[in-house]
């Protein structure tokens, strides 16, 4: 079978790989759609310069073959059963996971192919072997909302961290895909109002056209201070954290999304957050139960329509070189290869 290897800044190229054998608690999914995500972008432009390695993180497919121990047990997806999938290792047995807090694992995550090659997910390929335990049914819904499960799982993750509340007044920094996720899941579970704020013009317009309250720019969000219970920074820009408390009514939360550049400080007044019972929550990645809330909205057809406004492009596993030039060419919600 083929993968795809990013093998330097601008690089990749599709190896063979002996396909995989399913082990007895495994199943193998024929990989339908896998989403360029912002870990692919940045090995192929060479700002994570970790090489060989095998990227692709947001698959989804059937299932060709189970492993003989799950096959009996009723959670366990069937053959040609349309799965989205977890590629993470989870140790299980380290702190955090035994304390649930499994996105933090401290074991290092990724694997290597035959020969040697680093994993990191490894989706770009025509087959995968995933855990069964690891596989959530989607139904039969089109293949790239499929795909979209890891990145939703991890914003059902923010927003469940977050204590959202159905009725709460919710505002997002960064109009980007992970932003409109937040929007479209905010939504779906009841925000009295989601508000949207971008540098960019064309990002505002498609915000607003797809159900924000109301769109603008940083340097415009004045009219807004003090009048969101949570607020999603999807976008880590210096001055995002400030530009959030203000947003915040009292007993606001503000929710670090998006990954910073490291140098990137905020200053917030300590009495401030103490006497307006303000929380600032770190997210990162997800947890089994975000993917179980995740597949289920997939299969629900909830976020149908928001999900399709966010495929950009489609490319087969052989044109992967032209999909992740254009993903790093200019801006783009999801690009899915497979
Ligand atoms: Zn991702
Ligand atoms: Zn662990």
């Amino acid at each position: 079978m083929q993968v795809a290897v990013v093998t330097g800044p601008g690089a990749v190229e599709l190896r063979d790989e002996p396909r995989p054998a399913a082990g007895p608690e495994d199943v193998l999914v024929a990989v339908d759609a896998c989403g360029l995500c912002t870990m692919e972008r940045r090995l192929f432009e060479g700002t994570k310069p970790i090489y060989p390695v095998a990227p692709g993180h947001e698959a989804a497919g059937r299932v060709i073959e189970v492993g003989e121990a799950v096959a009996p047990l009723p959670g366990t997806p069937g053959i040609g059963e349309l799965v989205t999938m977890d590629l993470l290792t989870r140790c299980g047995t380290c702190h955090l996971c035994r304390r649930g807090r499994s996105a933090l694992c401290k074991r290092p995550q990724g694997g290597a192919l035959s020969d040697g090659t680093i994993s990191m997910g490894a989706g770009l390929a025509e087959v995968v072997r995933v855990a069964a335990a690891q596989t959530y049914r989607v139904g039969e819904i089109p293949v790239e909302h499929a795909a979209m499960g890891e990145p939703l799982a991890c914003v059902v993750h923010s927003v469940r961290l977050s204590g959202f509340r159905a009725g709460d007044r919710v505002a997002v920094i960064g109009a980007g895909y992970m932003g409109r996720l937040h929007l479209a899941l905010c939504r779906a579970w009841g925000a009295s109002q989601v508000g949207m704020i971008d540098v960019s013009g064309p990002r505002q317009t498609e915000a607003a056209e797809a159900g924000a309250d109301w769109a603008t720019a940083p340097d415009d969000t004045a009219g807004h201070y003090g009048a969101h219970d949570i607020v999603f920074v999807t976008a880590g820009t210096p001055g995002a954290v400030e530009l959030a408390l203000d947003l915040c009514d009292d007993a606001g939360a503000v929710v670090l999304y998006g990954a910073f550049p490291k140098d990137v400080t905020a200053s917030v007044g300590a009495d401030r957050v103490h006497h307006h019972e303000l929380s600032i929550i770190g997210v990162f990645s997800q947890e089994p139960q975000d993917w179980r809330t995740a597949a289920g909205l997939l299969e629900s057809g909830a976020l149908s329509a928001d999900l399709d406004r966010l495929v950009t492009a489609r490319y087969g596993l052989a044109e992967v070189a032209e999909a992740l030039t254009l993903a790093t060419s200019e801006p783009v919600y999801r690009v899915m290869v497979g």
